[in-house]
């Protein structure tokens, strides 16, 4: 039994500030939540805040091995498949130098507050197993989403696709795809089908800039972010520009939207309307993206988040919404629920607290010299 005492605890789906003992049996599951009670190993957390673990909710781990290369071309010049310089790097890349540069980002991802990762990881099977043996030891969690080079080789059929994705989902949680352009649309169609039908996540990047959007109502009269539901994707990444009816469209299917604006910052590719997506009720995740322009840092990214979206948007974004963000909302993508309450797994941080708002203290005031401690009852 372990007794987190004396804290401020963010309690339940809505983050509600209680101070109350946390008491988390041996199986790692929190058994009750009382001022009053306390049992086995106690961990003082006066003057802290007890808050779930942060999940980024997008990141390509494997860009780890280019940081900081490329600094200034374009986005197409430095991410787009198959041969922008990222995957020229990567293909270079011997196993060991890539496992050994994902270990290190798992670790910095562990240090900074993060329980749980979703990864767009490249190079097919090869390229799961790879990332699986670099954290094989490290108790984070990894929900992987694999990709096959074969999606955007031309000769490749609807069918083929199928069964390349049915082969790739059995070592992996789902699919991620580079963008909605990039492969053939019954290919794309069929990709999201088959991850619907076994249960597993269908994601994609959409409307990562401007042109992305224009482009595709050009050629189909129908915007990236529509072209993507439709197919059946249910969680969509970046939506930085949505246009025309695109707000309606989210509304009514309900996807999760990870926003990465450092990422769409560092690529000068604009401020994602998160606060629009809040007002109505359109959930939004974050992802520090690709590791080659940002350090995969839940604290640096809802700082810039918070500051970025009101600069741009008003002052219609809080520092509630942007943690809400970082922990329960990515958590939903993967049908997880990790808020603290009776009966939950143990996903835990406890940082020291700054300022009288929690939310703001966490969001405006701490880095990851603040974590006192991180419970993950998953790994007990
Ligand atoms: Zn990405």
């Amino acid at each position: 039994m372990i007794t987190i005492k004396n804290g401020l605890v963010l309690t339940g789906h809505t983050l509600k500030p209680i101070e109350t003992n946390v008491i988390i049996n041996d199986e790692g599951r929190i058994i009750k939540l009382s001022p009053n009670y306390e049992e086995g190993e106690i961990i003082d957390a006066t003057n802290c805040i007890v808050l779930p673990a942060f999940i980024n909710a997008h990141i390509h781990i494997g860009d780890s091995i280019s940081k900081d290369v490329g600094d200034g071309l374009t986005i197409q010049e430095l991410v787009e498949p198959p041969n922008g310089l990222k995957h020229q790097i990567l293909a270079k890349a011997s196993d060991q130098e890539l496992i050994n540069a994902m270990h290190e980002t798992a670790k910095e991802m562990l240090y900074s507050g993060t329980s749980t990762f979703i990864d767009f990881r490249e190079g097919g099977i090869k390229g799961i197993e790879l990332l699986k043996q670099a954290i094989y030891d490290l108790p984070i969690n990894a929900c992987i989403l694999g990709r096959s080079d074969k999606y955007y080789d031309p000769t490749t059929t609807p069918e083929e696709a199928r069964l390349i994705t049915r082969e790739l989902l059995q070592h992996c949680e789902g699919i991620g795809l580079s963008g909605v352009q990039d492969v053939d649309p019954e290919i794309m169609q069929q990709i999201a089908d088959v991850c619907n039908q076994e249960d597993k996540l269908a994601v994609i990047h959409v409307a990562e800039y401007y042109q992305l959007q224009e482009q595709s109502v050009q050629l189909t009269n129908q915007t990236e972010i529509e072209r993507a539901l439709k197919a059946g994707f249910t969680t969509l990444v970046h939506a930085t520009h949505p246009i025309l009816q695109d707000l309606e469209i989210m509304e009514a299917t309900s996807p999760v939207i990870v926003a990465c604006p450092r990422s769409n910052g560092m690529l000068s590719v604009g401020i994602p309307p998160v606060s629009a997506y809040v007002e109505n009720d359109i959930d939004v995740a974050l992802g520090t993206d690709n590791v080659m322009f940002n350090q995969p840092d839940m604290f640096r990214e809802m700082e810039y988040t918070l500051k970025a979206l009101r600069a741009s948007y008003k002052n219609k974004i809080t520092a509630y919404d942007v943690l809400k963000m970082a922990t329960i909302n990515g958590f939903k993508i993967l049908g997880k629920d990790i808020s603290i309450k009776e009966g939950n797994i143990s996903d835990i941080l406890i940082i020291k607290r700054k300022s009288d708002d929690p939310y703001l203290s966490i969001v405006n005031r701490s880095s990851s010299e603040d974590i006192i401690n991180f419970i993950m009852g998953n790994q007990m």
